[in-house]
């Protein structure tokens, strides 16, 4: 038998996937695997994805990475929540936090005590009960204080806005510290094996050919080995996300420094707002069947805050996934795996999690079909669960001003997302499925400021009486309120630890 045993990885693309895949194999795999990178100048990058989720402090300790240090060199800022204007109906506005709200009791989440309460007309704002929420609201910002776990500050969860050219440029530095070989040139032909079917190796506009064992596809939406070579195919979910198009433009600073992504909604899809240390990163996603180019352009720099520095720049997708991210040697990673819109800021998490589920399945010996399947399950279960997040706010709306809102407000949603919908509409529940991304106090804040009001609540909160009920809600809104009035502004938190030279 010839040896199987795998000595090299050949990462194709170096955006955002290609430098953050790079870096976990490093990291992880060490020297004992040879890894090269290859991306093009001719070839841009997406260079958007600049909003993320709590997850990837994971991703920065899991590589060593100093936060404050990636901060200054990233122009990063903090982000809270996504705070989300027009959705529900038109002049709504709520905030979706990350952390948590109130303790749990018991069995009973703390949304079902503020549900009694709602229903009995004695609170109004969920806000109050969340530090993220209130901190968002007063432009303030501090790092969670683990030392005190009964303070609100032990909860407060964080992710970051940065500047995504400069956080692939710092990645690549790290990378190449380590050992990661990088090539610059476009490749024009892949190799395939005329039996196995399995990629062998890319041959470059200037001649040369690069072999590896396995190859990771990073290189965008093309899909240059996992679906232009291998014919995959594709899961098309524009039926449920009929988005289409983007059109991304910086502009200038304003005050106050917001620790949240902005998301408002327009006639046919939504305006990002994403502010970092030196610039606002804005884009406009909508759905060219029901909206012109002209009249989106039109509408996202009617809707800036501070002046244009660029023209818009227009980026096409279909929204969906690879029907397998993993086929043969070839593991897709990023935009080349499939795309769900920005809308919660996932993109980055999901590059994460196929990195990290690549290690835990990682084909040293040779290629298993069982690993293969393994990763292909999990990966489609995630994206299912991240989509079913995103349909949410775009089918629960009282907005009929236009036919695109007309469209999502009445059209069939997965049966994995109904359920989940009629489960909160009638008491309030959620349950939380294998290990999935966004946990009840997500899916209560949106469901909540979508609109969506719960018949009921979960019984077993009558088991407290009305007035230690609402003494305990009162107790709870003063101590955040308390705590957050002693928090620095996100803008003095910057100046002190994180500031970009
Ligand atoms: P790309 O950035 O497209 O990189 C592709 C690489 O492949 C390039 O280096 C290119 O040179 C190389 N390449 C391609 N073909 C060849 C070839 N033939 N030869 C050599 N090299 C080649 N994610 C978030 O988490 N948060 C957000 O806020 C967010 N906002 C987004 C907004 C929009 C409008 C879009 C479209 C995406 C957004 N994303 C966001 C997603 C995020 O941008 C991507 O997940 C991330 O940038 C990863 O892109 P990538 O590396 O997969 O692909």
């Amino acid at each position: 038998m010839g040896d199987t045993r795998l000595k090299k990885v050949l990462i194709v693309g170096g955006g955002t996937a290609g430098w953050m895949s790079a870096a976990v194999l490093v990291h992880s795999l060490g020297r004992q695997y040879e890894v090269q990178l290859i991306e093009s100048d001719e070839i841009s990058t997406v260079g958007v994805g600049e909003a993320t989720i709590p997850s990837i402090i994971r991703f920065n300790d899991l590589i060593g990475i100093d936060e404050n240090e990636f901060m200054r060199r990233t122009q990063a800022t903090f982000k809270l929540g996504i705070q989300f204007r027009n959705w529900g109906a038109q002049g709504d506005a709520y905030i979706h936090g990350f952390g948590s709200m109130g303790r749990k009791t018991g069995l009973v989440d703390f949304h079902h005590y503020w549900l009694k309460a709602f229903q009995a007309g004695r609170v109004d704002r969920l806000d109050d009960y969340s530090i993220n929420l209130l901190a968002c609201e007063t432009n303030r910002f501090s790092r969670a204080d683990p030392s005190n776990p009964n303070s609100p500050l032990a909860d407060i969860r964080h992710a970051f806005h940065f500047d995504a050219g400069l956080y692939a440029r710092y990645l690549r530095g790290y990378c190449e510290q380590r050992g990661v070989t990088r090539t610059e040139g476009r490749i024009d032909s892949v190799q395939v094996h005329p039996e196995t079917g399995f990629v062998t190796s890319v041959t470059m506009a200037n001649g040369d050919v690069h072999a590896a064992d396995l190859f990771i596809d990073c290189s965008g939406f093309r899909g240059l080995l996992i679906e232009q070579t291998l014919r995959t195919g594709y899961d098309d979910w524009s039926h449920w996300l009929p988005c289409d198009s983007a059109l991304a433009v910086p502009c200038e600073s304003v005050e106050p420094l917001l620790p949240y992504t902005r998301a408002t909604a327009h006639g046919a899809g939504w305006q990002w707002r994403i502010p970092l240390q030196h610039r606002i990163g804005n884009g406009h996603v909508f759905c060219s069947r029901f909206m012109s180019q002209d009249e989106a352009t039109a509408i996202l720099l009617g809707n800036l805050d501070g002046k244009a520095l660029a023209e818009p720049r227009l980026i096409r997708f279909t929204t969906g996934k690879r029907k397998k991210f993993w086929h043969k040697n070839v593991v897709a990673i990023g935009l080349a795996s499939g795309f769900i819109e920005p809308l919660e800021s996932t993109s980055i998490h999901l590059i994460q999690q196929g990195i990290v589920r690549l290690v835990e399945l990682f084909p040293s010996q040779g290629f298993l079909q069982a690993d293969i399947d393994e990763y292909n399950q999990q990966s489609t279960t995630e994206f299912e669960q991240v989509r079913d997040f995103i349909v949410l706010h775009y089918h629960a709306t009282q907005r009929r001003d236009t036919p695109f809102w007309e469209y999502c407000a009445t059209m069939d949603v997965p049966d994995t997302l109904r359920r989940k919908i009629d489960l909160f509409r009638a008491n309030g529940r959620f349950f939380r499925q294998n290990d999935e991304l966004f946990n009840e106090t997500s899916w209560v804040q949106v469901m909540f400021g979508q609109g969506i009001r719960p018949q009921g609540y979960h019984p077993l909160a009558d088991n407290t009486a009305d007035e230690p009920t609402w003494r305990m809600l009162d107790n709870v809104r003063t101590v955040m309120h308390r705590v957050v009035e002693r928090m620095p502004t996100h803008a003095q938190y910057i100046a002190q630890h994180c500031k970009a030279a």
